[in-house]
């Protein structure tokens, strides 16, 4: 890994290997992959729709540039337009561009409605919307800042799920209002009760589009195609991308008919929905925009939430949040955290950590109610040997508990 740049630090395990919730490594060691890639492997690894859709269509025609038409890419536009409250969509290749993509097209509206000083981006502290410069500024931790400034102007911060204090900062300047209906990385954090609704209102007061980033939480993540279909609050833009393309770089970005401010010249992507990428997407909504298949999602969502609020039951502080099968078991204490984590990792089961003290778990959407078993009773394991917390790892408890 010399020659690769340091952005990430690497635990010391070298996949090789995937087949459904299972990460193989090069000794032949398993991993029950609870983590998926971070919410984007959602039909798990080497999901058989999935590879006959890649190695069919790479057979076929792989790229062959916006330039032309490309039947599978609206194919695909109008599985998400129909499954959702969008009327048109544009493909990039990742969050962050998807993130962009917003940004631009709301600004765009605002200057074609209301002139160049509607220009202002409000979003929410412990955010974060990517790694590009619209992305990184709209993300409103320091962390992620420093060194790179100058930010983008015109962006502003509220504090996620203060309603008053978005209410003092959305006014005639306001663009746009940017947020996540469940913050991913800033700690696995829901949207209070009103927040959204209210920042709808807000939205409509000050003719401002409100942009639900759905990267995280979108493509079935929470038992809902997407987020904001579980939650009353339909979003004028939507942006989508890690699980949408199941392990394909693919992001997309939705819109209602009068946002889609975007035209020729304005904006483009060179890969940006190509064959490739689309026969992925559409594999996956394949499986996963299905009811049953969505309500299996929000099943086993409950079996595991409840079984961690169970667990955090007995630890002082910790709490469980996050919706379907997007959920974080928020210990308080960092250094617990850590080491539940690498217990986890010593006993095959692959989890992460978000803000520090809460262990996220975002399994393949088709993990199975056996492996879900598997993961508590490892999270129970941990727990017990680290906190004596008497969680219990009894069958009987256990069933209880999941059953
Ligand atoms: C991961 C993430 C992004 C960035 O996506 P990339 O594909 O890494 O660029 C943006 N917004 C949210 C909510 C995310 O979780």
């Amino acid at each position: 890994m010399k020659a690769v740049m340091e952005t990430y630090k690497r635990m010391n395990i070298t996949p090789t290997k995937g087949k459904g919730s299972w990460l193989f490594d090069e000794n032949g060691d398993r991993y029950l992959d609870f983590i998926a890639g971070i919410a984007t492997n959602s039909l798990g690894h080497a999901h058989p729709a999935l590879v006959k859709a890649i190695q069919e269509q790479a057979a076929e025609l792989i790229h062959c540039s916006n330039l032309y038409e490309i039947p599978l890419q609206a194919e695909v536009a109008e599985m998400l337009t129909a499954s959702t409250d969008f009327d048109k969509v544009f493909f990039c290749n990742s969050g962050t561009e998807a993130v962009e993509t917003a940004i631009k097209l709301a600004r765009k509206h605002a200057y074609n409605e209301y002139g160049p000083q509607k220009s202002e981006i409000l979003a929410f502290t412990q955010s974060f919307h990517g790694r590009t410069y619209g992305g990184l500024t709209a993300t409103a931790q320091t962390a992620y800042h420093e060194g790179f400034g100058p930010m983008l102007p015109g962006f502003a911060y509220a504090p996620f799920g203060d309603l008053e204090s978005a209410r003092e900062m959305v006014g005639s300047q306001t663009a746009a209002v940017l947020v996540e209906p469940i913050q991913g990385e800033g700690g696995i954090n829901a949207a209070p009760e009103g927040f959204l609704q209210g920042l709808r209102d807000l939205c409509d007061e000050n003719g401002a589009v409100l942009i639900f980033d759905e990267v995280q939480t979108g493509a079935g993540r929470t038992g809902h195609l997407y987020a904001y279909q579980g939650m009353g609050v339909v979003p004028d833009v939507l942006t989508s991308a890690k699980g949408l393309g199941g392990g394909m770089p693919v992001g997309a970005v939705m819109a209602k008919e009068e946002y889609a401010s975007l035209t020729p010249g304005n904006h483009g992507s060179t890969f940006g929905g190509n064959p490739l990428a689309m026969a992925a997407v559409r594999a996956v909504l394949g499986v996963v925009d299905d009811p049953e298949f969505l309500e299996e999602v929000r099943f086993k969502g409950r079996i595991l939430k409840n079984a961690l609020a169970l667990i955090a039951d007995r630890i002082p502080g910790a709490e469980v949040r996050g919706e379907g099968l997007l959920l974080g078991l928020d210990l308080k204490d960092p250094e617990l955290a850590r080491q539940v984590f690498e217990h986890c990792l010593e006993e095959g089961v692959l989890v992460n950590l978000v803000a520090g003290t809460t262990v996220r778990l975002a399994p393949p959407l088709t993990v199975t109610r056996a492996e879900i078993r598997h993961a508590l009773d490892t999270i129970r394991a941990a727990l017990d040997d680290l906190v004596g917390v008497l969680v219990g790892t009894s069958a009987a408890r256990h069933q209880s508990a999941v059953a």
